[in-house]
C-alpha cells in the first residue's frame, strides 16, 4: 500500500466545530492505515480573521479526540514551520518561480479600478473575469515584473485557460471548462500568500499526496490544476468531503445554526471515543451493520472510497446514544475504577465530601443509564444530598395513588421495621434483596407498588436503580431516616 502523507489544515478563525472536523479524522484515518504521516499545519495568513487563542483550541481538540499529527505545531517535522504566517518568503520565492517562468505579474491596478471593471462586467451580464482585464504590466518580461514588485503591490497568476479533467475519489471524475479560470491572486498585498497558492507550495514541500477538504473547494479545483500545471507538480488525491447538514432543512452544518464546538460536546459529558466514532461514521461505512468502533477499528477498515458522496444529517440523538453504548464498553472492558478517572469533573459540588469508594459505588448502579457525564449530576443527587419531601411524587404516583395516605405510612412502617432488623454490617445487596422480598409476602402488595413507595421515599427522584442496589449503596442510616421522615411527614401533612 502507498503511504499516505495528507494534512489537516485549520485556519484559526475561531473553534473548530463539528461540521468540520471530518476533515481532520478521515485524512488520519487514511495516513494511519497505510503508515504514513498526518500534518497539521495552520492555515493564518488572513490576518483579517485570525482569532486568539484559536490555534491553541485546535491543538487541544485534535488531542482529545485522539488524532495526534506526525509533524506540525509543537511537533517539528522537516518541513517546520507549520504556521503559514511564518513561511511568507517560501511563498515569495515560489511567486518569483512562476515570475520567471512568465506565467505570474505584479499587478499595479489599484481597488477602485477593478471595481470599475467589476461594475462594466455587470452592466454588459457578462462573468467577471480578471484576466480579461490583465493589466499591460503582465506583458513586461520577468526581470522586468520582479523589479517592479515590491510589497503593496499584489502577484497574480497569469492563467491559461483551457478545459481540464481530474479525478475526486469522492466526486468521480470530473471537468470544468475555462470559464471558471482566473488570474488568481497569489500574493496579496501585505505580501502574505492566498490559501489558493499558499496550500500548493506547503503540500508540494511537505510532500502531501492526498488532499481531503471540504466539498466547497471543487470549484477552485481547476485554478489549482493549472496552478500545478505552471509549477510543472503532479497534482495530489483529491477527496472531497461532503457538508454535514443541519439537524432541520437542506442546509450546511454551521455555528450560525448552532453547530458546537467539539470541545463544548467534551464538557456536555461526550467521550472522545464516541465522538470520533460518531463523526467517522457520518458519511463513511464499511458496509457492514457495526456501529461501534475503535479508534484503530476505524483506521483498519477505513477507505476513502467509502466515504458518501452526499451530504450526511447531524443527529445529536444519534451521538448521545452511542456516547451511552461506549459509556456502557468502557466500563466493561475496563472496569468501573478505571471509568472513574474520566468522571471526575462531573460530580455534583455537593459529592465532594464524600467518599471516592462512595462515588464509585454510586456510579457502578447507575452507569448504565448515563448517556453523558453529565447526566451524572442529576442522576446521582438523592445520593448526596436529603432529597426534598414531596407528597404528590406519593399520592399521584400511578401505583400508589389508590392507597390513603394512612396506608402509605403504614406500609412504610411495615418496611422500616424489616428494615431495622437488618444490622450495619449484614446491609448487603443480597440481604436487603431477601428483606424486601419477604415484605412483600408479608404486605401482600405488588413489587411496583411497594418498590415505588420505599423508591420514592429514599430518593424523590423519577428513576433509581434497582431498589437493593440503591439501598445498599445510601447505606442503613441514611435508607431509615429518609423512610422515617418521610412516615412523619404523611401524618404530619395529613392533619
Ligand atoms: N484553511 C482551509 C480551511 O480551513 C483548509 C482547506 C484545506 O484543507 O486545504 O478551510
Amino acid at each position: 500500500m502507498k503511504k499516505i502523507v495528507t494534512r489537516f489544515a485549520p485556519s484559526p478563525t475561531g473553534y473548530i466545530h463539528i461540521g468540520n472536523v471530518r476533515s481532520a479524522i478521515y485524512p488520519y484515518l487514511a495516513a494511519k492505515q497505510s503508515g504514513g504521516k498526518f500534518i497539521l499545519r495552520i492555515e493564518d495568513t488572513d490576518q483579517s480573521r485570525y482569532v486568539e487563542g484559536a490555534t491553541e483550541l485546535i491543538l487541544e481538540t485534535l488531542r482529545w479526540l485522539g488524532l495526534e499529527w506526525d509533524e506540525g505545531p509543537e511537533k517539528d517535522g522537516p518541513a517546520a514551520p507549520y504556521f503559514q504566517s511564518k513561511r511568507k518568503s517560501i511563498y515569495q520565492d515560489w511567486a518569483k518561480r512562476l515570475i520567471l517562468k512568465g506565467r505570474a505579474y505584479a499587478d499595479p491596478t489599484d481597488p477602485e479600478t477593478i471595481q470599475k471593471y467589476r461594475d462594466l462586467d455587470n452592466t454588459k451580464k457578462v462573468p467577471y473575469l480578471y484576466r480579461n482585464h490583465r493589466p499591460k504590466e503582465a506583458d513586461l518580461s520577468p526581470s522586468e515584473i520582479i523589479s517592479l514588485w515590491k510589497e503593496g503591490v499584489p502577484i497574480r497568476f497569469k492563467s491559461d485557460p483551457k478545459p481540464r479533467k481530474w479525478h475526486d475519489e469522492v466526486m468521480g471524475d470530473l471537468h470544468a471548462g475555462p470559464e471558471v479560470q482566473d488570474d488568481i491572486i497569489l500574493i496579496k498585498k501585505d505580501g502574505l500568500p492566498t490559501y489558493n497558492f499558499a496550500h500548493i507550495v506547503d503540500d508540494t514541500l511537505m510532500g502531501v499526496n492526498l488532499v481531503a477538504r471540504g466539498v466547497e473547494y471543487l470549484s477552485s479545483t481547476p485554478n489549482y490544476l493549472a496552478l500545478y500545471e505552471a509549477l510543472d507538480l503532479n497534482p495530489p488525491l483529491f477527496v472531497s468531503l461532503p457538508h454535514i447538514l443541519a439537524p432541520q432543512g437542506n442546509k450546511k452544518l454551521s455555528k450560525r445554526d448552532g453547530a458546537k464546538s467539539v470541545t463544548e460536546y467534551r464538557d456536555d459529558g461526550i467521550l472522545p471515543e464516541a465522538m470520533l466514532n460518531y463523526l467517522a461514521c457520518l458519511g463513511w461505512n464499511d458496509g457492514t451493520e457495526q456501529e461501534l468502533y475503535t479508534k484503530s477499528e476505524l483506521i483498519e477498515k477505513f477507505s476513502v472510497s467509502r466515504i458518501q458522496n452526499s451530504g450526511a444529517r447531524f443527529d445529536e440523538t444519534k451521538l448521545l446514544w452511542m456516547n451511552g453504548q461506549w459509556i456502557r464498553r468502557l466500563v466493561s472492558e475496563q472496569g468501573i475504577d478505571k471509568f472513574f478517572e474520566r468522571t471526575l469533573d462531573y460530580w455534583l459540588e455537593s459529592s465532594k465530601s464524600y467518599e471516592e469508594s462512595y462515588k464509585k459505588k454510586v456510579l457502578s448502579i447507575i452507569y448504565d443509564r448515563l448517556k453523558t457525564l453529565s447526566d451524572l449530576q442529576e442522576m446521582t443527587t438523592y445520593f448526596f444530598t436529603d432529597p426534598k419531601f414531596d407528597i404528590e411524587m406519593l399520592t399521584k404516583n400511578k401505583f400508589l395513588k389508590k392507597f390513603s395516605e394512612l396506608e402509605l405510612k403504614s406500609l412504610l412502617e411495615t418496611s422500616i421495621s424489616a428494615l431495622e432488623a437488618i444490622d450495619e454490617k449484614n446491609w448487603t445487596e443480597e440481604n436487603l434483596n431477601k428483606t424486601l422480598n419477604s415484605l412483600l409476602e408479608k404486605t401482600e402488595k405488588k413489587p411496583a407498588e411497594l418498590f415505588s413507595l420505599i423508591r420514592i421515599s429514599v430518593s424523590f427522584a423519577p428513576f433509581s436503580p434497582a431498589l437493593d442496589l440503591t439501598l445498599s449503596v445510601l447505606g442503613r442510616n441514611v435508607t431509615l431516616s429518609r423512610l422515617q421522615s418521610v412516615q412523619s411527614a404523611l401524618l404530619l401533612d395529613n392533619q
